[in-house]
């Protein structure tokens, strides 16, 4: 059985490497059982980091989340969203208030601020302290903030993580970011890590993917998660996809492999804006 790796936050808490995503699950009722085993097998994997927003479905996602870990909360690290347009100080308490009940818990593990809007970082970092304080969050972080937008946090405001677009094709925050979050020891969270199945068809994934019997779904996971400082949460909505993305914390790439997906992925030699999905 494949290793449980775990990154550790600024606070000292550790996570698996490999989690799970949840954006366009919970849409079709249809899809549902198949979506609940999915997550529920992640969960017997140790896969229990599950990443969610108030965004997803208008609360849908969040909703079959908190069917998922019914009975099972505490083996699960829950992690949602406020969006920006609710992330000034009233608006991120209810947003979170919202999202509780819609999980079925009384804490969000981690909340995030889901990208940048017009609030100031500093209101919605108070409203988010508050949150912790009260008990509702347990943490909190960033998502889709480049190096410039953490810099503006307010003076010992440290998040937990900054999650962002990290890819085999997106390589930009190797530049800059990757290395500002290392030196505050802050872990990335590396969202559509399979560029949400764009990468899986490219050749040189293919290649490296033959060599070791594997597929190109763990190939591009086990290239975001050779790094120690990196989580990845892929969605997958069967227990198929999620035991093959379980299966990656087993493949270690080579040095050869490595050269061989920079020639086709090279890495960035100069700054790139940050990439949103
Ligand atoms: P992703 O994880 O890169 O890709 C998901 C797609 O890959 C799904 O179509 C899934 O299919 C497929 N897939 C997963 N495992 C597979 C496998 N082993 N073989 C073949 N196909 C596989 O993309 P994502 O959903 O955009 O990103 C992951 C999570 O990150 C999201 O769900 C969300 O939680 C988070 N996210 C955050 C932000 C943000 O702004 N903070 C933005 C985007 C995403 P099936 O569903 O059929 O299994």
């Amino acid at each position: 059985m494949a290793q449980a790796r775990t990154v550790a936050f600024p606070s000292g808490i550790r996570v698996p490497a490999l989690g799970q995503g949840t954006w366009r699950m919970g849409d079709d009722p249809a899809r549902r059982p198949e979506e609940l085993a999915a997550l529920r097998r992640g969960l017997d994997l140790g896969l229990t980091l599950i990443d969610t927003a108030e965004m997803y479905g208008s609360g849908a996602a969040e909703e079959l989340v908190g069917e998922a870990v019914r009975g099972r909360r505490d083996e699960a690290f829950l992690v949602s969203k406020v969006l920006p347009s609710h992330a000034d100080r009233q608006g991120t308490a209810d947003a979170c208030h919202a999202s509780l009940r819609r999980l079925g818990t009384d804490r969000i593990d981690l909340y995030l601020l889901h990208w940048r809007g017009g609030v100031p970082l500093d209101e919605t970092v108070e409203a988010l302290e508050a949150l912790v304080a009260k008990g509702s969050v347990g943490a909190w972080g960033v998502s889709n903030l480049d190096v410039d937008d953490l810099a503006e946090l307010p003076d010992g405001a440290v998040p937990q993580t900054d999650q962002v677009l990290y890819n085999l094709s997106r390589r930009g925050p190797e530049f800059d970011l990757l290395p500002y979050c290392r030196e505050y020891s802050i872990p990335v969270m590396a969202y559509s890590p399979v560029e949400q199945g764009r990468l899986l068809g490219h050749p040189a994934l293919r290649t490296v993917a033959a060599a070791h019997g594997a597929s190109p779904a763990q190939v591009a996971l086990a290239w975001v998660l050779r790094r120690d400082d990196v989580i990845a949460i892929p969605k997958a909505s069967t227990t198929a996809h999620v035991e093959e993305n379980h299966a990656s914390l087993d493949l270690h790439l080579t040095d050869d492999d490595l050269r061989t997906l920079d020639r086709s992925f090279p890495p960035p030699t100069r700054k790139q804006p940050l990439d949103m999905l």
